[in-house]
C-alpha cells in the first residue's frame, strides 16, 4: 500500500512569504559556513544530516489531500487544495486510473476547496466518484461551483461524475480497498475512514475533537484504531491550545494522538491538519515535543514511531 501526501494544513492553506524563504536559506547558510562546506562536499548528505528539516524542507502549504495508490484506480481522502497538485501529477504519469474515487470526509471549505482545479474532473473520459456520508454533499459541491463563488459551474466538469453513499459502520469494496467509514466528534460531524489492503491498513482520521474528559479507556476510536500501521490523525493544537482557548473547536491535540495511538496498538503516527499560522520551524518542535512525550512509555512492547505529515511524503506500507 502506497500513501502520497499532497495537503497536510487544516482550515486554511499556509502561508510560506519571502522573509521565510529567507530564514531557511539563512540558516542553511550559517551550518554551510560552520562545517566548512566546499566544492568536495556531498551537498545532499549535508542537508540531510546537519539541516533540522525546516530549514532543508517544508511541511507544505495545501490543505487535506492523501492518494492511496490502487492496482489500476485510486482512493483519495478529501478533496482540499492538495487536490490541484495531484490532478497535475496524475496527467505528467500519463495514463490515467481507470477510476477516482474521492472520499470527503466532510464538506468544511478546506476539505472541497480544490475541486474547481482538479484538471481530470474536466477531461471527458475521466470517472471520478464521490463517496460520503453527508448526504447533501452533491448539492454542497455543486453551491461551491456556482457563479458568483466560481467562474466554471459544476455543471461544465466533462468528467464521468458519480456519488456514492457512504454510510457509517459498513463496510465497502472501494478501488480494491475495504473502506469502513466512521462518524467523528466535529462541528456539522465529519467521517473518518479505515483503509485496508491484505494485511496492511491505514486510518485516515481528520477533523475530529478526541478530548480528555472522555474516558480514553472505553473510547469507540480504539477498536476503529485498532493495530493500524499507519494511523493519520488531526492534531492542530498543542494541548494546552486544545484544553483552554479552543475546546469545542472540532480539533484534537499531539498528546491524545499518542494517548488513543497507544492503546490501539498502532504501529506509526502521522500527526495531521496542522495549524495554518505555525511556521515550519514551530511544527519542527511540534513534532520533537510529541516525540518526547511518546517516548516517555518506551516500556511499552508496542514502541509508537511518530511522524508528521508535509506536502510530498510518501509512506508505503
Ligand atoms: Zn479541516
Ligand atoms: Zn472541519
Amino acid at each position: 500500500m502506497e500513501i502520497r501526501f499532497w495537503g497536510c494544513r487544516g482550515s486554511l492553506p499556509a502561508t510560506m512569504n519571502h522573509a521565510m524563504i529567507r530564514r531557511k536559506i539563512r540558516c542553511a547558510l550559517e551550518q554551510a559556513v560552520r562545517c566548512g562546506v566546499d566544492e568536495a562536499t556531498d551537498l545532499e548528505a549535508f542537508m540531510d544530516q546537519r539541516l533540522p528539516f525546516w530549514a532543508r524542507a517544508a511541511y507544505g502549504v495545501n490543505t487535506p489531500c492523501v492518494e492511496i495508490a490502487g492496482e489500476e484506480e485510486i482512493l483519495v481522502c478529501d478533496a482540499g487544495s492538495g487536490l490541484r497538485d495531484l490532478g497535475l501529477d496524475l496527467l505528467r504519469r500519463g495514463a490515467m486510473p481507470a477510476a477516482v474515487h474521492i472520499l470527503l470526509s466532510h464538506p468544511h471549505w478546506d476539505h472541497i476547496q480544490g475541486l474547481p482545479f482538479f484538471i481530470p474532473a474536466y477531461t471527458p473520459g475521466v470517472r471520478i466518484v464521490f463517496h460520503a456520508g453527508h448526504p447533501e454533499m452533491e448539492r454542497l459541491l455543486r453551491i461551491q461551483q456556482s457563479p458568483p463563488f466560481f467562474p466554471v459551474d459544476f455543471d461544465q466538469l466533462a468528467a464521468d461524475i458519480a456519488f456514492e453513499p457512504l454510510p457509517p459502520d459498513t463496510v465497502r469494496e472501494i478501488a480494491g480497498f475495504r473502506v469502513l467509514s466512521c462518524e467523528q466528534p466535529h462541528p456539522g460531524g465529519s467521517y473518518g475512514f479505515r483503509i485496508e489492503a491484505g494485511d496492511k491498513t491505514v486510518v485516515y482520521s481528520t477533523d475530529a475533537e478526541h478530548r480528555w474528559d472522555i474516558d480514553i479507556l472505553t473510547s469507540p476510536f480504539l477498536e476503529f484504531f485498532r493495530d493500524a500501521d499507519l494511523l493519520i490523525f488531526d492534531a492542530q493544537y498543542t494541548y494546552a491550545d486544545a484544553c483552554l482557548d479552543k475546546e469545542d473547536w472540532g480539533h484534537s491535540n499531539n498528546l491524545i494522538g499518542v494517548e488513543l495511538a497507544r492503546r490501539a496498538r498502532v504501529k506509526r503516527l502521522c500527526l495531521f491538519h496542522h495549524e495554518p499560522t505555525l511556521s515550519d520551524e514551530d511544527l519542527d518542535k511540534f513534532l520533537e515535543d510529541t516525540r518526547r512525550y511518546a517516548n516517555l512509555f518506551e516500556e511499552d512492547e508496542s514502541s509508537l514511531d511518530v511522524c508528521m505529515a508535509y506536502d510530498g511524503l510518501n509512506v508505503v506500507l
